[in-house]
């Protein structure tokens, strides 16, 4: 962090200052320290044994799939996978954790000292990541009742199905300067975890928490005291929880006051920022190396065979498609985002015009795909059908309009784009027949026809339309444009 020189408090700019902590479940099919499955929505208590029940005597046993992703996941952030890893007991008392301790890893995590490129407008910054490491999750609380929350609950039970699944914490540099930059750096990550394929990081599950840390520079450029934004599970309340607590912290120091250190909770609700706990009330968790478990070992070898393993990230694959298929940064980071896209999108380009099969595939078929929230996988326009459509378009079968009727016929009955042409009667009007149909249209408009011939350009427009409507959309408009001009002589 550079120095900044004093100034005069008038001209203080209130730096804002964040870092965020990701906490996220990797995708095994079983538990960090047992066989038990890993589910989401399953029947309550359904997936439980000694080990994750924390049955006094049950041994854990490292699942070694989860360091194979916690070691993806940091090679995807450009960290060091470190050769040996140690877990640790974290000590705490709470009725989600059964054996009054969690298995994490403390002083030396797996991963450490990394960075990820967040997209911002044209171009990318870098945050730092601090450290990855692994741990297991508690299990999940629910509380009866309306409230759906501990206060006013009638009861509180415990579903140990989530106990024990795989977690992997990643902590963020503090080099976030806006809310903005946060919730984009959050998408970031989230896309890097998914493209790698070391978590379905859906928020929705829960398999994605984050919280965010934030403060306001002091004007000698050192750190401000910070507070924390505990467990907020969409980027769009990361975001605005964060500009709500910076405006509460400048408001602070504005009149004169001292932030204190705090964990907040947003309600997005009412739209404010509250203290959950002070600084007073901080855990001591007393950490030490869990006597149960080993040492993990990363040898070299390993690390290079999962670094050759990995798919392509989002970022290298979006420069990539730029300087591969010539597409535009909008374009390549549209298609480059999404994996499935992505793939359906090089599957088209091999077999049509790579700027073709982009402009239908990130507008038309996306447009369907979003409209119907069908995933691109299970869309019945199938990378071949789409090339075909853009084939009868190069190949002058069909207008560009007509093309479109054609998708979306494909899409919602998954019939060959040349079928749907013939039942639907969409070919295009041949010239000769072009020509005919026009000059109809000029002999029933002839005050318009005079215009044109007059030099009005306007009104063109309008005899076009004219004959698309006699075409029925099957001539292209241009065409149809250029053929006017010629036999208006203008
Ligand atoms: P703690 O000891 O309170 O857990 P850490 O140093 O481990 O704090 O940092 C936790 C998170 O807070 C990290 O993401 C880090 O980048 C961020 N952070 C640290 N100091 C600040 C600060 N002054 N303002 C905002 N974020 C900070
Ligand atoms: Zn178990
Ligand atoms: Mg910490």
């Amino acid at each position: 962090m550079t120095e900044t020189t004093e100034r005069p408090a008038e001209e203080r700019t209130y730096e804002a200052v964040i870092g965020l902590e990701f906490h996220v479940h990797l995708a095994t099919k079983t538990k960090m320290f047992c066989g038990c499955r890993v589910t989401y929505g399953d029947e309550p208590n359904t997936h439980t044994c000694p080990v994750c029940l924390g049955h006094p005597g049950a041994l854990p046993v490292i699942n070694e799939r989860a360091l194979e992703l916690g070691a993806t996941a940091g090679l995807a952030l450009n960290c060091t996978v470190n050769e040996r890893s140690v877990f640790a007991r974290k000590n705490y008392f709470y009725p989600d954790l059964p054996k009054g301790y969690q298995i994490s890893q403390y002083d030396e995590p797996i991963c450490t000292g990394g960075y990820i490129e967040v997209p911002v407008g044209e171009g990318t910054e870098r945050v730092g990541i601090t450290r990855l490491h692994l741990e297991e999750d508690a299990a999940k609380n629910v509380h009866v009742g309306e409230s759906g929350r501990m206060h006013g609950s009638t009861a509180s039970l415990i579903d140990f199905n989530r106990g024990g699944t795989p977690l992997m914490e990643i902590v963020t540099e503090p080099d976030i300067t806006s809310p903005e930059a946060a919730r984009a750096t959050a998408n970031a990550l989230k896309e890097v975890l998914r493209a790698v394929g070391v978590s379905e990081a859906d928020m929705e599950k829960g398999q994605l928490r984050c919280d965010a840390n934030v403060s306001i520079r002091n004007p000698d450029g050192s750190f401000g005291t910070k507070t924390e934004l505990k467990n907020m599970n969409s980027f769009r309340f990361v975001e605005r929880g964060l500009a709500r607590e910076l405006e509460r912290q400048r408001e602070i120091l504005a009149s004169g006051g001292r932030v204190e250190q705090a964990t907040m909770h947003y309600d997005p609700e009412r739209d404010e920022v509250y203290p959950l706990r002070s600084k007073e009330e901080a855990h001591d968790y007393r950490y030490f190396p869990e006597p149960d478990l080993l040492p993990a070992l990363h040898p070299p070898e390993w690390v290079e065979g999962l670094r050759q393993r990995m798919p392509e990230l989002p970022e290298d694959r979006r420069r990539r498609f730029e300087s591969e298929y010539g597409l535009s940064a909008y374009d390549a980071r549209v298609l480059a985002s999404d994996r499935p896209l992505a793939e359906f999108y090089e599957a088209v380009a091999k077999e049509a015009d790579p700027k073709q099969a982009a402009n239908w595939t990130s507008g038309d078929l996306r447009a369907l795909l979003n409209d119907s929230g069908t995933p691109v996988e299970e869309s019945k326009v199938t990378p071949e059908r789409l090339a075909g459509i853009i084939a009868l378009v190069g190949d002058g079968t069909v207008s560009r309009s007509a093309a479109k009727t054609v998708l979306a016929e494909v899409f919602r009955t998954g019939e060959e784009p040349r079928a749907v042409v013939e039942r639907e009667g969409l070919a295009q009007t041949d010239s000769d027949e072009l020509s005919g149909i026009l000059d109809g249209v000029i002999a029933q408009n002839p005050e318009e026809a005079e215009r044109v011939r007059g030099g009005e350009k306007k009104v063109l427009g309008f005899l076009v339309g004219q004959a698309m409507k006699a075409t029925r959309g099957k001539a292209d408009g241009g065409r149809v444009r250029e053929i006017l001009l010629e036999k208006l002589g203008s």
